[in-house]
Parts: C-alpha cells; sequence; structure tokens
C-alpha cells in the first residue's frame, strides 16, 4: 500500500526526511492540506496566502517531474488522512514534525485518532537544527540565554548532514482526488497588492536553492561587514524560503560551513543568525504562550495607550520619522523588512508609540512572506524587553541617530519613501530640521507632502521611561 506523505512547512524535495523514508519504502501520496483557519495552523497571513500559492504550485511541478503529484485537499487533518487513506489502501503517514504550540496540538491528537483507526503515523525532524526537546541546559532546563544556548549548539556539532531528494518517487495504482489550488482563492484579488512581490521574490524550492548559491558566492564573505547596512542587499532573504520549509536549516547551515565557502567571519555571523532561529523556537516549544504573553510578568501591568490613530499612521508609513517609514512602505511593497529597520520600528511602536506589541506582531504576521511564530514573536518581545535575554527596555531606540548610523547617505529611505528623495542627506533622517529653503528646494512641504513627526521623540522617550518605571517600582 503507498504511504501518505503529509507536506506542511517542508514544502521542499530535497532533505525531507518524511519524504525520503517514504519514497523508499513504498508508492507515495503527497498531499498538503489547508487546515481550517481556526485551527491556527499554516499559513494565514495575506502575506503568506500569496506566497504559499507559489510555493504549492512549484511544489506541485517539481513532483510532476518525478511523474507524481501533489494532492491538495481542505479540511479537518483526521477527515481528510481517513479518507485518503480509505481511498487508498494506505495504512501509514509519514511527516516531519512542527514545533508551534497549534502544530503540536493538532498533531499530538492526530497521531492517537489515526492509531485508533488503524493509521500508523512515523514523524522525522528537519525543520530545525536540533530539536528543542533534546537540547537542554546540564540541569536538564530549557535555555533562556542566547549565548549558552549558542554554545551547546555548536557543540553539540552533532548536526545531521542534508539529505538529497529521493531520486524515484513511485505513484501510487490511482490517484486520490485533488482540489484546485486556484479555487483557494489565496492570491489578492483587486487590487493586487502583492504585485510588487516579484521583484524581489521566487517561491519555491528552486527559488531558495538559488538564493542560498549566490548568497554563499557572492554575499556570505562580506556578510558580517553588510548585514546591518539596509541598502547594502548584505543577507541572504532566505527568512521565507526557511518558513515555508523550502530549504531546510541543516542545508542553510552546511552551504555556509562548506568547503567552497570561506569558513571565516561571514560564515561564522551567518551560522549565529540561524542560531538565533533556533533559539526562537526553542523559547517558543518551551514557552508556548511566547506570542500571546509577556515571559516577564511584570509588563502585564504595563500602561500602554494603544492609539488607534498613531497605530494606523505607523502601518502605513507615515509616522514623519523616515527610516520608519522607509521599513514600514518596504513590507508593503516586498512583504519583506531588513533585520534592523525590524528593530526600529518595533521599538517605534512600542516605546515612541506606547502601542502593545502584540499588535505589531499581529500586523508583521499578516505582511511579512516570512511571517514566523517562533521567530516573530521572540523578536517583538526581545525589543519590548518583556522576552528571554530581551534588550532591556529602557533602550530605546532614536529613529534619527539609528537612520544616521546605518543609512548614512539615507539611500534606503529614498528607495522606499520617494517624497524625500530629493533631501539634501543632511537632513534625510531628520526633515522636519531642515530649513524651509532645503525643503522648498527639495520640494516637500512637510504636513502636506510628508507628514510632520507624529511624536517628539525626546518627549515619547521620558514618557515610556516613566511608564517603565511605573512597573518596575511596584514590583
Ligand atoms: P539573514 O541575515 O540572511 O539570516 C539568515 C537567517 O537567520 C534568516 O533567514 C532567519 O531565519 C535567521 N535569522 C536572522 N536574524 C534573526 C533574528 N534576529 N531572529 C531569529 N532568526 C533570525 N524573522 C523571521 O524569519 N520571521 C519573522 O516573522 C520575523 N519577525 C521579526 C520581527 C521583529 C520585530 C524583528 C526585530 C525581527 C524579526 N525577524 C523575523 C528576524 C529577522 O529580522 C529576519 O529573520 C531577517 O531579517 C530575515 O532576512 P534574511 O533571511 O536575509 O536574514
Amino acid at each position: 500500500p503507498p504511504i501518505i506523505v503529509w507536506f506542511r512547512k517542508d514544502l521542499r524535495l530535497a532533505d525531507n526526511r518524511a519524504l525520503s523514508a517514504a519514497a523508499g519504502e513504498a508508492a507515495v501520496i503527497p498531499l498538503y492540506i489547508r487546515e481550517p483557519a481556526d485551527s491556527g495552523n499554516g499559513a494565514l497571513g495575506a502575506a503568506q496566502a500569496w506566497w504559499l500559492h507559489h510555493s504549492l504550485e512549484a511544489l506541485g511541478a517539481s513532483l510532476a517531474r518525478h511523474a507524481s503529484r501533489l494532492v491538495l485537499r481542505s479540511g479537518a487533518p483526521l477527515d481528510v488522512i481517513v479518507e485518503i487513506a480509505r481511498a487508498s489502501g494506505a495504512e501509514r503517514i509519514y511527516w516531519n514534525r512542527r514545533y508551534d504550540p497549534n502544530g503540536i496540538a493538532t498533531d499530538t491528537a492526530l497521531k492517537k485518532a489515526l492509531a485508533e483507526r488503524g493509521i500508523i503515523t512515523e514523524s522525522f525532524a528537519g525543520q530545525l537544527l536540533h530539536e528543542p526537546m533534546r537540547l537542554l541546559t546540564t540541569t536538564g532546563g530549557p535555555y533562556r540565554v542566547f549565548t549558552p544556548f549558542w554554545r551547546a549548539l555548536e557543540l553539540k556539532n552533532e548536526l545531521a548532514p542534508p539529505i538529497d531528494r529521493p531520486h524515484h518517487i513511485a505513484a501510487p495504482g490511482a490517484w486520490p482526488r485533488s482540489e484546485r489550488l486556484d479555487d483557494w482563492s489565496l492570491l489578492p484579488t483587486k487590487p493586487d497588492w502583492a504585485a510588487t512581490f516579484s521583484e524581489v521574490w521566487t517561491p519555491g524550492e528552486d527559488g531558495a536553492a538559488t538564493r542560498l548559491e549566490e548568497f554563499v558566492d557572492e554575499k556570505l564573505d562580506a556578510y558580517k561587514r553588510c548585514r546591518d547596512i539596509p541598502d547594502a542587499d548584505g543577507t541572504s532573504l532566505l527568512s521565507p524560503h526557511l518558513a515555508f520549509g523550502e530549504i531546510s536549516p541543516a542545508q542553510a547551515w552546511h552551504a555556509a560551513a562548506g568547503p567552497q565557502a570561506d569558513s571565516g567571519e561571514g560564515a561564522a555571523t551567518f551560522r549565529k543568525e540561524l542560531a538565533w532561529r533556533e533559539f526562537s523556537y526553542h523559547l517558543l516549544f518551551h514557552y508556548p504562550e511566547l506570542g500571546r504573553r509577556n515571559l516577564d510578568r511584570r509588563f502585564d501591568r504595563f500602561h500602554w495607550l494603544n492609539d488607534e490613530d498613531d497605530f494606523t499612521r505607523w502601518t502605513r508609513g507615515l509616522t514623519g520619522y523616515p527610516i520608519v517609514d522607509a521599513g514600514m512602505r518596504q513590507l508593503w511593497r516586498h512583504g519583506y523588512m531588513h533585520n534592523r529597520v525590524r528593530m526600529i520600528v518595533a521599538s517605534f511602536l512600542i516605546k515612541d508609540l506606547l502601542v502593545d506589541w502584540r499588535k505589531g506582531e499581529a500586523w508583521f504576521r499578516d505582511t511579512l512572506v516570512d511571517a514566523d511564530p517562533a521567530n516573530n514573536a521572540a523578536s517583538w518581545q526581545w525589543v519590548a524587553g518583556s522576552g528571554a535575554d530581551a534588550a532591556p527596555f529602557f533602550r530605546i531606540f532614536n529613529p534619527v541617530l539609528q537612520g544616521e548610523k546605518f543609512d548614512p547617505d539615507g539611500l534606503y529611505v529614498k528607495r522606499f519613501v520617494p517624497e524625500l528623495e530629493r533631501l539634501h542627506p543632511r537632513y534625510v533622517h531628520r526633515p522636519f530640521a531642515a530649513p524651509a529653503t532645503t525643503l522648498a528646494e527639495a520640494g516637500i512641504e512637510l504636513g502636506t507632502t510628508y507628514p510632520k513627526p507624529i511624536v517628539d521623540h525626546a518627549l515619547a522617550r521620558d514618557r515610556a521611561l516613566a511608564a517603565f518605571r511605573q512597573i518596575t517600582s511596584a514590583a
């Protein structure tokens, strides 16, 4: 009988242990289930729905090249799997494990329910370099601090090398019914706000492999120096591919350490970033409330202002602080934002506007193509200062100085905020401080063509520190 291989966040053929194991044993029914939205599984944000469409299309095409198919179904996994098993005679289902709380809850219950119906589940590792239940401190608990976690991860040094895609994926005697991808309506209709995404992205395993190759050949050596400069295009841009499992972290890790790569500073720094992803999953696994609740419970008493207008202006990139606005508009344009700028916009929302980090996290979840339940939640808590090993709350980014330091010529700002294109670099991060003649020459009318700052950073900073003192002094 055939084996069902359920693809989830592992939309790839290479280094896919569930698929390879199944293909080595029997005919394979590759299956993708569109799980009900309220299960919390799957790609639910609008930007990721776009990505998912293209990624499933790519996976279906790769399988077709192996004379196989991707069966698409929607519904509760138990119903779908049982039906396909009955119709095809399959007695086994293989999948790669997922580590987010909803995924774990679904899979644990499912495994049991399937066993009761005579269907055996086998699960495999592959979404992470190390499984979070196995990498523990000497006292057997989870890590809360990155550096010892990183040391342990490196020391263990038992990272399984990636495996090739299976040579042969045998087809079942008869194919189960599949839904049509187009009927899932994952793509935006009117207006097609995702039209600009393809300027940057090619979803799918081939797109991921090309990105990795280009990164290792062209950017890895300079990665340490360039990764913090938003305009430099110095990072791998692998995050959405990793989020959908179009590439495994082991593939990225080994490519960066491989013989053709300089195993110098660039590679070491890159592997450390991959380790931050591991750390986020480690936290999410051990603290499943990571996306919903402050890990530092003192923040439960924090007095957020949560002003709706402020929040809306932040989402639209109309705060009057160019680096913040450029970041938020990059997000609209490409479903992505450079890491340095993510930190700046998050700090601005939380500390300058006193909006609860969970609102920012939710906005990112809906708009990022790389939205990830672990990385997104852990990063927002990190910036807020409410997380494990977080930046302290009182470290408040000054959006002007951050802009001047990391985007000194304003090239990143001008790319995404064209209203400021003609402004002298000296004022590009502080148009509000520019003399009237300078503004006029650049064709800028503050408050009309580009907004005035929605808060005064110095006052906002004092306000944030006062709010923070309230929760720390009451402790
Ligand atoms: P590279 O610099 O090439 O790094 C390689 C890989 O390492 C990334 O693809 C990513 O998987 C991992 N990585 C890099 N930096 C981090 C980090 N700080 N934390 C965890 N993993 C990291 N990343 C996401 O993948 N999904 C998210 O939803 C997400 N939300 C974020 C929200 C905020 C507020 C902040 C500050 C950061 C967030 N990040 C998130 C982390 C980081 O910004 C992105 O992973 C990175 O910008 C992706 O670009 P890249 O692939 O070119 O990164």
